[in-house]
């Protein structure tokens, strides 16, 4: 089992640590050996000193005593006097020196009872000379002359002794410095050893295993197998570990990925900046009948209808410039066998791969509906318009008694018929419009228009209404900033937007429309304190009969088509149009038109 990484790196710093401590405490022991026997051969030698020191001292008082009394020389009397002192400090100094060795305490108080009695006697002569007693001055020199006999004697005996023990310090000494001179070099050794030794247990244990870690992160990079698993259960087993479930739950998105792409419905591939396929999926082969090796390589021009490819190009070069990269268009592929066949495409510019992923979605059936759609309404709305013009015309006269006198319940009858067919024929015109939008028939008259023209007009149209529902209407202050777009067209948006609004909004609410003034938009917001529309429909009103409540176009009034129709017109201005709305508090309603010019 291996250890922990940090009881590894404890090991790495404890075991050489505790080395260094024993080698420098034995160091260190040794030394202070050394020192103990420098200090014990010091003091033998200080003794010896002293010794002879006393000695020297005790001759020069016998000398002095004898040739003061042959000269009668003051000089040596005063030589005797000074003799005794120093024979005294020598005494204290030998006192001193042996307090702490009592091995020596006898042999060194020996010799300074005898200095101390020779002291005496010497004294005590030169005091009977001073009374002339020559015999008892003589008597007392043979005396200290026998004391100094003694004092030599003892002398030696200590001089014998220190000697032995200056032999024995030296011998110790020698081997203290054999010992220094072999640990020295084994100790720096024995910590190469060791650090040789901890670097390759932890390049074994730790730094190998690393490396392993670090191939590994290299091997999942170009889809390499892993190496063994690392066993054990330190930071690096249990890295390891982690490491293999990411690659393995990785592997795993991967296969689920290629899977969802392989059996795609939809065709997806990459393409380079200059629209070059970089790979594809199987359903190329299905929806368009080229093999990948048609088609990697070669550029979409290759594939798009010759009248599409210039806006397909526009528009990824437009989405490529954006800031989310992201963006969608249509085309029409021209597919293996000839069919041009048209195509939705979204698309996402990864500015990190330099790479355009695309998913290419069959829109034929759409279109084809569509189509279907558009001349139906366009047969219907024709068909129904003379008709119903002339049944208006008809109600109208009714309604002016041209036919004659009617019942107050016909009047009635007839103003509910009549408000039945304004409503049909608001909405038959409605279809016509929105045909002609989605058909791009229709023409815009763009000018350059001050927002207050656009704004005065419209607010004007629903006033009335505005007050019949009592609602308020509020225009903030704005800086009347210019705009390029068809006027009435525009009005009718903002009516439309605004009468919404005044349908919706509570007794006493305010309907708000302000302008908000953006880079390279103007946006119009048209804000109210109504119902709100739910989050899953704020997409969905812009099509066509879409309603929040079922009955919303009967109960309110409206054909269902009116922000559909906006829809078209804003798109037709190369604007977008949208809702924020917090459900039960209000929906703000805008839509943003470019600055300047821009063609669609
Ligand atoms: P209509 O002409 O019937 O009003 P629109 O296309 O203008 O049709 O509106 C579609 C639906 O969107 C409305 O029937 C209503 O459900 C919803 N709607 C539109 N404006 C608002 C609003 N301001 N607040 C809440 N719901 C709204």
């Amino acid at each position: 089992m291996s250890l922990s990484l940090s009881k590894k790196a404890l090991i790495l710093v404890a075991i050489p640590l505790a080395f260094e401590i024993v080698f420098v405490v034995s160091l260190s022991a040794l030394l202070y050996s050394v020192d103990n026997e420098r200090k014990r051969e010091n003091h033998a030698r200080e003794v010896s000193a002293s010794v002879n020191a006393a000695l020297t001292a005790l001759l020069d008082r016998f000398s002095s005593c004898v040739l003061y009394h042959v000269s009668d020389s003051p000089s040596f009397k005063k030589r005797f006097e000074t003799s005794r002192y120093k024979i005294r400090a020598q005494i204290d100094g030998l006192e001193a020196l042996v307090r702490n060795h009592p091995e020596e305490k006898a042999a060194v108080d020996k010799i300074t009872d005898l200095l101390t009695v020779s002291v005496e006697n010497l004294q005590r002569a030169q005091g009977q000379l001073e009374l002339g007693n020559k015999i008892g001055a003589a008597r007392m020199w043979m005396r200290a002359d026998k004391d100094i006999g003694h004092l030599l004697g003892a002398i030696d005996e200590i001089t014998v002794y220190q000697e032995k023990v200056l032999a024995e310090r030296k011998a110790a000494q020698a081997g203290y410095r054999r010992a220094v001179e072999i640990i020295l070099p084994a100790g720096l050794l024995l910590n190469v050893l060791i650090a040789i030794g901890l670097a390759f247990y932890f390049n074994r244990g730790t730094t190998r295993r690393l490396n392993v870690l670090l191939d590994n992160t290299k091997r999942l990079a170009v889809d390499q197998p892993l190496n063994p698993p690392l066993v054990g259960r330190d930071e690096i087993a249990r890295l390891d570990h982690t490491f293999r479930d990411m690659a393995s739950a990785l592997e795993e998105s991967r296969r689920k990925e290629h899977a969802v792409v392989d059996n795609a419905e939809d065709v997806i591939c990459s393409l380079d900046r200059d629209g070059r396929f970089l790979a594809v999926n199987p359903a190329v082969a299905r929806l368009w009948g080229y093999s990948d090796e048609d088609l990697i390589g070669d550029g979409l021009d290759a594939i798009v209808h010759e009248d599409d490819v210039k806006a397909t190009f526009k528009a990824i070069d437009e989405l490529v410039g954006s800031a989310s990269g992201t963006g969608s268009f249509e085309n029409r592929i021209i597919c293996q066998d000839g069919r041009g066949v048209d195509f939705a495409w979204s698309a996402h510019w990864s500015k990190a791969d330099k790479t355009l992923f695309c998913v290419a979605r069959d829109i034929t059936e759409r279109k084809q509906v569509d189509r279907m759609k558009r001349d139906f309404v366009a047969m219907v709305s024709h068909d129904l318009r003379t008709p119903l013009t002339s049944i208006q015309m008809v109600l109208s006269l009714l309604e002016a008694e041209a036919y004659g006198q009617l019942s107050d319940s016909g009047h009635e009858n007839l103003e509910a018929a009549e408000a039945n067919v304004n409503r049909l024929i608001g909405l038959v015109n409605g279809l016509l419009d929105l045909e002609k939008m989605e058909s791009g028939k229709l023409i815009l008259l763009r000018e350059s228009y001050k927002v207050a023209d656009i704004l005065t007009p419209s607010l004007q149209a629903v006033r009335g209404f505005a007050e019949q529902q009592g609602v308020k209407l509020a225009a903030p202050a704005h800086g009347n900033p210019e705009v390029f777009a068809d006027r009435d067209r525009l009005v009718q948006v903002i009516i439309n937007l605004v009468s919404n609004a005044i349908k919706f909004s509570p007794k006493g609410g305010t309907v708000t429309l302000a302008i908000a003034e953006e880079p390279d938009w103007i946006r119009f917001n048209i804000i109210d304190e109504g119902r709100g529309v739910p989050e899953q429909l704020r997409e969905a009103i812009f099509d066509r009969f879409k309603q929040v409540e079922i009955d919303d176009a009967k109960v309110k009034g409206g054909s269902g088509l009116g922000l559909a129709i906006c829809k078209a017109i804003v798109e037709r201005h190369g604007g977008t149009i949208g809702v924020d709305s917090q459900e039960g508090r209000g929906s703000t309603f805008w839509f943003r038109i470019p600055r300047k010019i821009q063609t669609v």
